[in-house]
Order: structure tokens, then C-alpha cells, then sequence
């Protein structure tokens, strides 16, 4: 029988930011389709680092579990290796309660991603997706499965073409990501909407315009769970040219006028504010 593959970009055995509130192993699955020009993963974006899937769950049960990891490379290095998996084990044992997939875009690897949410649930782990929602069917059929107990989607400019083809690189991503957007609000799963602010884009009127369209998604879907809106301050990639990233008086600024419809979080350095 073919060996199932996952192209995996890392595991980090213990994260409480990527889902605030819960302890998560964030599973970064490699590949993406989109060409973000700020993109925060651009080493995700492409590459193979396929590792069997067996494999990878193994590392996922013995994190979360607190177990050996029965399969060792038989390298001059297997000690080194095992101490670190030793600290990751003794990091997160008593904590982890929620499987994050991130990317890249893990919805690219749909088989994968299916299966590492079936692997939390046996695992008894609350399951969290940070998507594009670049692909709606397959965010659609993990969530008709009961599979994604919470999205975190990316919107990246206001949901027209123009806007989405600057933010992304493709054209045809915002139809795609407005699905992505309806079919959360329709089945009600918990929401969290993200946008990175950078200095060029969006604009504040972007900004605006996208909380208006939650807040008429709102209207729509009765049983939404949309919980927030999230303006992310943008930072320069190592290595990169610098800029000065958006201030949070800025991002408090497009917060106000937003109004009250759809509760604004700002995560800016260096600390959190929120809008009441
Ligand atoms: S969608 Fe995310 S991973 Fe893909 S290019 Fe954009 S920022 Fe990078």
C-alpha cells in the first residue's frame, strides 16, 4: 500500500498565541498557492519536506501524550535527537489541549489536513484551522465532518478583485475567500476574522469596508459565531527592507470608526488594546 505523505514545514510543540486561550501544537503544513508580497511564512510558500504521515502522527501523540516516540533516526546525532524531543515532550505534556494546522495554506494538503484533525479528535484535542480560505469546498467538507471546532481566517484586503489580486498575487481569490467566509458564518463554527495591516494595504477604507461586510454577514447568518476582527500590526520580514509598521494610533483610529457592529481587537507591539 503507497505510504501517505505530509509536506510538513514544523511542529511547534506548545504555543498559547496562535489560539488565544487554549495550548496548542500548531502543525505548519508546507505549500501555499498565494504570493502575499509580505508573506510571514515565505519559506512555507513552496519546497518539499515530505515526511510519512505515520511519522509525523507519532511525533503529534507523543507531544500531546507525554509517550516516547517509538521510531528514532539511527544517526551519529540520535542522542541529540532524542533530548529535544525529551524537552518538547516535558514543554507541553501538561498542557496541550488543541491541534492548530497552519501553513503556508494547509487546506493545499487536504488529505493530510483531514486526517491530522481525525488525529486530534482521537487524541481528545480541540481542533483550530488559520486558513487563507483560498479553497471553500475543502473548509466546507471539514466542517460538515464536525472536524474544525475553530477557524481563524485571513482576510487580507477588502473582498474585491483589484484589491485581492495586489494583497495575493492571483486573481480570483476574493470570490474564493468570501465562500470561505459564508460558509463559517452559515454553519455557525467560532470565528475569528484576521487582517495584517501594512503601511501601503490595506487602506484604512478597505478596513472599514470589510467590517461593514461582517456586520451585514451578521444580519444574514443568525447563527454566525463570528467573535472578533483582528488588526494585526504588519512588521518588515527579517532581512527585508525595513518600513515603519502602521502605529496602533492608527489601527485605534480605524477601530472608532468602525463603530459598534463588529468587536475590533488591535495586536500591536507592544501591547494589546482593545476597543470598547
Ligand atoms: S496566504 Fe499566508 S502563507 Fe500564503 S503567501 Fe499569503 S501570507 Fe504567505
Amino acid at each position: 500500500m503507497k505510504e501517505i505523505m505530509v509536506n510538513l514545514g514544523g511542529v511547534v510543540p506548545l504555543s498559547t498565541v496562535d489560539w488565544p486561550g487554549r495550548t496548542a501544537v500548531v502543525v505548519f503544513l508546507r505549500g501555499c498557492p498565494l504570493r502575499c508580497p509580505h508573506c510571514h511564512n515565505i519559506e512555507l510558500q513552496s519546497g518539499d519536506s515530505s515526511a510519512k504521515f505515520h511519522s509525523v502522527a507519532t511525533k503529534i501523540a507523543s507531544l500531546v501524550k507525554g509517550e516516547r516516540i517509538v521510531a528514532r533516526a539511527s544517526s551519529q546525532n540520535s542522542q541529540q535527537i532524542d533530548l529535544d524531543e525529551a524537552t518538547e515532550r516535558a514543554s507541553s505534556k501538561p498542557f496541550v489541549d488543541a491541534l492548530v494546522l497552519s501553513g503556508g495554506e494547509p487546506l493545499m494538503q487536504a488529505g493530510p489536513a483531514y486526517r491530522l484533525f481525525r488525529l486530534a479528535r482521537s487524541l481528545q484535542l480541540c481542533t483550530g484551522l488559520e486558513t487563507s480560505g483560498c479553497y471553500p469546498d475543502r473548509l466546507r467538507a471539514l466542517l460538515e465532518d464536525g472536524l474544525v471546532d475553530k477557524v481563524f481566517l485571513d482576510i487580507k484586503a477588502a473582498l474585491q478583485d483589484h484589491s485581492y489580486e495586489r494583497a495575493t498575487g492571483f486573481v480570483g481569490v476574493a470570490a474564493r475567500v468570501k465562500e470561505s467566509l459564508r460558509i463559517c458564518m452559515e454553519c455557525g463554527v467560532p470565528l475569528e476574522v484576521r487582517t495584517t495591516v501594512f503601511p501601503e494595504m490595506p487602506a484604512a477604507s478597505e478596513l472599514i469596508e470589510i467590517a461593514g461586510m461582517l456586520s451585514e454577514l451578521k444580519k444574514e447568518f443568525s447563527k454566525n459565531r463570528l467573535e472578533r476582527m483582528v488588526l494585526q500590526q504588519g512588521q518588515p520580514r527579517k532581512g527585508d527592507l525595513g518600513f515603519e509598521p502602521v502605529s496602533r494610533a492608527v489601527l485605534q483610529e480605524v477601530a472608532g470608526a468602525i463603530g459598534d457592529h463588529v468587536l475590533v481587537q488591535i495586536k500591536a507591539r507592544p501591547n494589546l488594546a482593545w476597543k470598547t
